[in-house]
C-alpha cells in the first residue's frame, strides 16, 4: 500500500471508530438509570474502543500535522494523538480529561462476611508521579478488632505527592504531611483550633478560608 492509500484508509477506520466510542459513551457511560452489570459491560466495550484507538494510532504518521487544543497541547489531526507523548494502551478519551473506569459508591446495605466479597473496587494508579487510589467497599464484618465490628460501606479517595496524603471520604477530609526525620510511633495529637493556646497555635502555616458569616470555605497550608 502506497503512502495515500494507507492514510485515506486509516483516516476512514479512525473516523469509524471515533463515531462508534462517542456512540457508547453519549448513549451508554452517561447513563443515570443504568445497572452496574449493564454499565460494566458498555465500559468493557469502550475500553476495547480505546485500545483499538491505541492501535491504530500506531500506524499514523501524523502526516496532515497537529492542531492546538485549548490546554495547548498539540494533537494529530488524524489519529487525535498527543505530540511527543510515549504510546500507553490505556484507555484515553478524545476530548476532556483522561478517564478510567466509572464512578462507583457502595450500593447495598446488606453487610457482608468478608471485605474481599464487599469490595467494589480497591486500585491505585500511579499517574505521572501522584498515586491516586479509590477504595468502594459495601458493609463488611471484620475480623481485625476481634468479633463482631461491623465496618461502615464506604468510598475512600486517596492522592499521595510526594510527603503530602489526602484522604477524602463521605465525613472526613483527612491531609497528612509525611516527616522522614519524625520517628515511627511517635505520638500524634489532635484538637480542635480552639482548644489549643494562641501560643501553640503558631507553630501551625494553616490559612483558614470563609466567607462574611464565617462559613468555612477552605483552608490553606503553608509548606
Ligand atoms: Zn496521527
Amino acid at each position: 500500500m502506497h503512502k495515500g492509500q494507507a492514510k485515506k484508509e486509516l483516516k476512514k477506520q479512525l473516523s469509524a471508530l471515533f463515531k462508534s466510542m462517542d456512540y457508547i459513551s453519549k448513549n451508554f457511560l452517561d447513563s443515570e438509570k443504568m445497572g452496574k452489570k449493564e454499565l460494566q459491560i458498555f465500559f468493557n466495550i469502550y475500553q476495547q474502543l480505546g485500545l483499538a484507538w491505541e492501535f491504530l494510532g500506531l500506524q499514523c504518521k501524523h502526516w496532515d500535522g497537529y492542531k492546538k487544543t485549548r490546554d495547548k497541547k498539540e494533537t494529530c489531526k488524524i489519529c487525535g494523538k498527543v505530540k511527543g507523548a510515549n504510546d500507553f494502551y490505556i484507555l484515553l478519551t478524545r476530548k476532556g480529561p483522561i478517564k478510567l473506569g466509572v464512578k462507583v459508591k457502595p450500593s447495598s446495605k446488606k453487610t457482608f462476611e468478608t471485605k474481599e466479597n464487599a469490595q467494589i473496587v480497591n486500585e491505585t494508579i500511579d499517574f505521572y508521579g501522584a498515586l491516586v487510589n479509590v477504595d468502594v467497599h459495601h458493609s463488611y464484618k471484620s475480623r481485625l478488632f476481634g468479633k463482631g465490628i461491623n465496618m461502615a460501606a464506604e468510598r475512600i479517595v486517596n492522592v499521595k505527592e510526594e510527603n503530602v496524603e489526602c484522604s477524602i471520604d463521605e465525613h472526613l477530609i483527612h491531609i497528612r504531611l509525611r516527616d522522614k526525620d519524625r520517628k515511627a510511633g511517635g505520638k500524634r495529637y489532635g484538637g480542635f483550633p480552639w482548644e489549643i493556646k494562641k501560643k501553640d497555635l503558631k507553630h501551625f502555616p494553616v490559612i483558614f478560608d470563609f466567607d462574611e458569616k464565617y462559613r468555612f470555605l477552605g483552608l490553606t497550608i503553608l509548606k
